[in-house]
């Protein structure tokens, strides 16, 4: 991983550089080169390292967490077992980081969260109406949908009409409960588990379970069911 991130960064840097100087007597660009934050981490990050002040080793193993070790499938792990094991789902409920180290899922805005479960009539929905704040442990880096202003003030404000245009309808008995992440204190949504799976085992069932899902915005739909 890290000798490809490596080299992405620095023929980026070379061919920026290239096209920059072909670009004087050239109108039309020859290739596509990285966006400029790419450009910019690789800037920054070669004067922090030369400057001392980071240490790449310590870079890397940071950028491959994010790159392989967190994401929405721990998340869909986590919740598969609770759909499985009784047990299990209280101690999730009651104690959601305790439970969710179980699965060897900590740190990285995990410390404190807060599961809370869809029923027949109760829908949850999350979100951060301050910034982003995201249960990074189980579900990664949060979509870019969850930072933008339209999300944060309307899953308030009119959270079934965020929901239509997700493409989950609920019926006007279900109540709609908004949770408010914080710095402090993360959401995830235990959703319901679809209908005709009994027969599936958990890791199948995992294989359901949809990062939107665990937001709120959306529903597991059987297996076969088109979202
Ligand atoms: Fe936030």
């Amino acid at each position: 991983m890290d000798s490809t991130r490596r080299t992405f960064l620095t023929s980026a840097g070379a061919a920026a550089a290239q096209n920059v100087a072909h670009g004087q007597d050239h109108e039309h660009e020859h290739q596509v080169v990285p966006s400029d934050p790419a450009l910019r981490v690789k800037a920054l990050e070669s004067l922090l390292v030369e400057k001392g002040l980071v240490d790449r080793a310590a870079l890397d193993l940071l950028v491959d967490r994010f790159e392989h070790k967190v994401g929405p499938r721990n998340g869909a792990r986590v919740v598969a077992r609770a759909w499985v094991d009784p047990a299990y789902k209280q101690r999730l409920l009651i104690d959601a980081p305790s439970a969710i180290a179980e699965l060897g899922y900590t740190g990285g805005q995990g410390e404190h969260m807060l599961v809370v479960e869809n029923g027949p009539k109760v829908h949850n929905l999350v979100v951060c109406t301050l910034c982003s704040c995201y249960p990074w442990a189980v579900l990664g880096l949060p979509p870019v949908w969850y930072k933008s202003a339209a999300y944060r003030s309307r899953a308030v404000i009119e959270p079934r009409g965020v929901l239509r245009e997700f493409g989950t309808q609920l019926d006007e008995d279900v109540e709609v409960h908004v949770w408010d992440s914080t710095a402090e204190l993360r959401y995830i949504v235990l959703p319901e588990r679809p209908a005709d799976t009994e027969g599936l085992n958990e890791e199948q069932l995992a294989a359901l379970v949809t990062r939107d899902a665990m937001v709120g915005v959306s529903k597991v739909v059987p297996p076969g069911a088109k979202a």
